[in-house]
């Protein structure tokens, strides 16, 4: 009787979805394994914590907490404006940038229309766009994991409204190129949205030929950031988007009003302009994976080379991902089967400290037997 009636009360589109299934937290792996040591190595956030000026900045917000938020985040919006060379009236503020697919999701598709994606991507997309019941063009990616733009190119058709890429990619930690990019840009037609997501944009902007996305002037784009990985504020939810004005302005009217909160503004504008701790944590990422790469190789390892801040290992099987997966987790390693992002046989590792990268090593070699 009650299963009826929720039947006909839930869409179809929403009855099949798989909802977005976070990695385990710390509190969770306690409690089910307790071990010495923990390395939560799973969800690409920085391990070395956020910039320190963050707390002062919160305190002192906490001042007018019985206040509203700015619903604009005039202040943050202007900084990240001045930083990248665009007007104000160029930026959104949202809880994560998450919230910003969901929003690109609420306002610019009508019945039967589609957006074009990888197979293997942010499965934050996929949810987003299978909540709004929009058709998913997934092209398999690159036999190197990479998107496959002519592929991409070649899947539009008149009901396309967005491409999704995210550059560098999650969960593979790949690329596309300058000349690909601008090979795409010049085959996408007006009508269909380019989203950029560049979650990572922070450790890759220094890759020779990687396409910042905001180099170059293309009405039809919307560039995505996020305060939740090279600046670690991922549990405060802020990021933001960059297009032109017209988008924005319409992006505005299906934003929740006074997203993203009062703290959080104020703790983004404070890591923002802690440009020491940027640098740092892009140093221990850089170097950490310099690490992770010599550790694979000497243990003969299949990985992909990665401009994120995690590294993606290739098993052979989904059963030899979720025995070492669980393996290690016994070991208070918590890394992440990408299953949901469409690789089954793979595991993303996120970059952590020294002692947690020491702590990933030590647990591998016991869990594979190997000195
Ligand atoms: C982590 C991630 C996001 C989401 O970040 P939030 O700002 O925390 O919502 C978006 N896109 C990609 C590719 C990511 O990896």
């Amino acid at each position: 009787m009650i299963e009826n009636t929720l039947q006909s009360l839930v869409p179809k589109n929403i009855e099949q979805l798989n909802r977005y299934v976070a990695g385990k937290t710390i509190a969770e792996v306690v409690e089910t394994y307790n071990p010495r040591y923990i390395a939560k190595l799973a969800s690409n956030e920085n391990r070395l914590g956020c910039s320190p000026k963050v707390k002062a900045a919160i305190n002192e917000a906490f001042k007018n907490i019985q206040d509203y938020p700015d619903p604009v985040a005039r202040k943050l919006r202007a900084a990240i404006a001045e930083k990248n060379n665009v007007k104000d009236e160029n930026v959104i503020l949202t809880a994560g940038s998450e919230s910003l697919l969901s929003m690109l999701c609420r306002t610019f598709f009508l019945n039967k229309q589609n957006a074009i994606t990888a197979n293997v991507t942010f499965v934050g997309f996929f949810v987003q766009a299978g909540v709004r019941g929009i058709h998913l063009k997934k092209i398999p990616v690159t036999s190197d994991y990479r998107f496959d733009v002519k592929a991409i190119v070649n899947a539009i058709d008149e009901h396309t409204k967005m491409i999704y890429i995210a550059n560098p990619n999650n969960p593979t930690g790949t690329y596309i190129n300058k000349q690909e990019y601008e090979w795409l840009l010049k085959q996408v037609p007006d009508h269909v949205l380019i989203i950029a997501d560049e979650a990572y944009y922070e450790f890759a902007k220094d890759v020779e030929d990687y396409p910042k996305a905001l180099d170059y002037d293309h009405d039809n784009v919307i560039v995505l950031r996020t305060f939740s990985k090279a600046y670690g504020l991922a549990g405060l939810r802020v990021g933001y988007g960059i297009a032109r004005e017209e988008i924005i302005n319409n992006l505005l009217k299906t934003k929740l009003t006074f997203e993203p909160t009062t703290l959080a503004q104020t703790a983004a504008l404070a890591a923002y302009e802690d440009e020491d701790f940027l640098k740092k944590s892009i140093e221990v990422i850089n170097s950490g994976k310099e690490r992770l790469y010599s550790f694979f190789e000497e243990h003969g390892v299949q990985y992909l080379k990665s401009i994120s801040n995690s590294v993606m290992m290739i098993l052979q099987t989904e059963q030899e991902a979720v025995d070492f997966t669980q393996a290690m987790l016994e070991k208070g390693v918590i890394l992440r089967r990408i299953n949901a992002f469409g690789l089954p046989n793979c595991v993303r590792i996120t970059i952590g400290i020294e002692k947690e990268m020491d702590h990933f090593e030590k647990s591998f070699k016991e869990v594979m037997a190997i000195k």
